[in-house]
């Protein structure tokens, strides 16, 4: 799927996006990724996302990541008898352990330790924060609270407790059995949520065996702190603002939204703007103006990818949503305010061979006339590193490995081919002049930069960039190699 913007989409799926039809709807708009969150919906549910997903990949010829999201350790309330109740201001509502579904007067909070830790007068936080509740009085199993902000609380909303220090495994059993299922099914990305040390990921990363790339949820204090160190141990970031603004005063998660992003690029990895990016499209077709410019903002900042959450997965306009981010990151990367803001805030290479051939690629691409730089990446690794050049030219990325593929839908402005495996240069050359002109980048008379390692097959050998004609007969003709 050609796309005409280099930030990419992330859509939850949820029960407003279940079908095929609609899920391709969704990726025709725009969606380059799904989210599955593992919060909500059945194994038997997730496992027809996915299947859905991967027909319609098929379908297309279009490589999609899917990314499973597993709960962690975050704190959620049980399920109600009617799905929802409305809590009003100064409303009585207790919290307890017992199972049993909840009504306007009660509900199942499932976590003693919670319980456990809690002092009367404490906050408690519900739905990324939209619902404040006191406790009055609390014993072992259960809290009895009074509604300081109401709102609508339904089935399994989150929870937080910003004033009592819980004692939180990274992953939980619950986790462990997820991750087993989503890494069976076959996933490219699975996030996890509260990382608070570089350890969680590790931890995750001996589960998953190489099964799929890891992305780290930056949503605690603790790992707003511990950064550098969690960023080195994940393949990819997402700010999560929701919970993260609930942690912390809301008006310290811009400057930490823009510090992330740009930490990110100069590593060269993928980084995901995360919640309530078009929160009122949840029952309008129209976003507010504020939405907008929050979604432009972070565009601007360089990020990877912006996403959807409710918006998409339990909204009337899940679409909608995606067509507006689509059309806002359209407009906002034609300004030419924003070239310039993501050339000021370009980091210099490091000194390794494989950094000096993609950022002279970028430079022989904007210096002359190319129509697009491809690289050949098995791993990945020179294609995210082309991407943190972030070029005016369309990337194309040649990898054999569809999971690669897969993996760098969450890439800035990667487009990925798959190959057959290459094993002369001239086969390379002609392989990547036939995918630009095949994805409309490049016509015959037009030139491309690509860069490969030779020997081919060897990884982590980038070595070579060579411009190169985009009609076969000229590529033939080149000198014998
Ligand atoms: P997280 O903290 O992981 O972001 P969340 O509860 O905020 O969890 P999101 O995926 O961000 O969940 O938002 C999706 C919204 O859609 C939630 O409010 C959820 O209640 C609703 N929803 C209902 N069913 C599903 C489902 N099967 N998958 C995803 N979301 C669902
Ligand atoms: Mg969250
Ligand atoms: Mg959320």
């Amino acid at each position: 799927m050609r796309r005409l913007r280099n930030t990419k989409i992330v859509a939850t799926l949820g029960p407003a996006s279940e079908t095929y039809d609609m899920i391709r709807a969704l990726h025709e708009a725009g969606a380059d990724v799904f989210r599955l969150n593992m919060s909500h919906g059945s194994h038997d549910e997730i496992r027809e996302k996915h299947r859905i997903i991967r027909q319609i990949e098929k379908d297309l010829q279009s490589p999609i990541a899917i990314l499973a999201d597993l709960q962690g350790p975050k704190l959620r309330v049980g399920v109600f008898a009617n799905g929802a109740e409305e809590l009003v201001v100064g409303a009585d509502f207790r919290l307890d352990l017992d199972s049993a579904e909840g009504d306007v007067s009660r509900v199942c909070l499932p976590h003693p330790e919670i319980f456990a830790a809690l002092e009367p007068g404490a906050s408690l936080l519900v739905n990324d924060g939209k619902i404040r509740l006191t406790v009055d009085s609390c014993g072992a199993d259960h809290a009895n609270c009074k509604v300081v902000i109401g709102g609508t609380i339904s089935n399994r909303k989150g929870v937080n407790v910003p004033d009592v220090v819980l004692p939180l495994a990274a992953l939980s059993e619950k986790d462990r059995d997820d991750l087993e299922f989503v890494c069976g099914l076959g996933v490219d990305w699975l996030a996890l949520s509260f990382v608070q040390r570089p350890e969680d990921v590790h931890e995750a990363r001996e589960l998953a065996q190489g099964r799929a790339a890891l992305l780290s949820k930056i949503e605690k204090p603790a790992a707003v702190e511990a950064f550098e160190a969690i960023l080195e141990a994940s393949d990819g970031i997402m700010v999560a603002r929701g919970d993260l603004g609930v942690e912390l005063p809301v008006s310290h998660v811009p400057p930490i939204q823009k510090r992330l992003v740009r930490k990110c690029r100069s590593a060269a990895k993928p980084v995901i703007v995360a919640t309530q990016m078009l929160e009122s499209m949840i029952e309008s077709p129209m976003p507010t103006r504020a939405e907008v410019s929050d979604v432009a903002t972070a565009i601007y900042e360089g990020t990877d990818a912006i996403m959807l959450s409710a918006e998409s997965a339990a909204g009337d306009f899940p679409v909608e949503a995606v067509s507006t981010m689509n059309n806002v990151a359209i407009e906002v990367e034609s300004d030419t305010n924003y070239r310039e803001i993501i050339e000021a805030s370009r980091t210099a290479p490091n000194s390794t061979v494989a950094d000096a051939i993609v950022s002279a690629a970028r430079e022989i691409a904007e210096t002359t006339e190319v129509a697009a730089i491809c690289c050949f990446s098995e791993s990945g690794t020179t294609a995210l590193l082309v991407a943190r050049e972030r070029p005016r030219v369309p990337i194309i990325a040649m990898t054999s490995l569809r999971g690669t593929a897969r993996r760098l839908a969450l890439t800035w402005g990667t487009n990925c081919v798959i190959t057959t495996e290459v094993s002369r240069f001239k086969m390379a050359v002609v392989a990547s002049a036939r995918a630009a002109r095949e994805l409309g980048y490049a016509e015959e008379q037009d030139h491309i930069v690509v860069t490969a390692g030779l020997p081919f097959n060897v990884p982590g050998t980038t070595n070579i960039v060579r411009v190169a004609p985009c009609d076969e007969r000229l590529i033939f003709n080149m000198e014998k190699e």
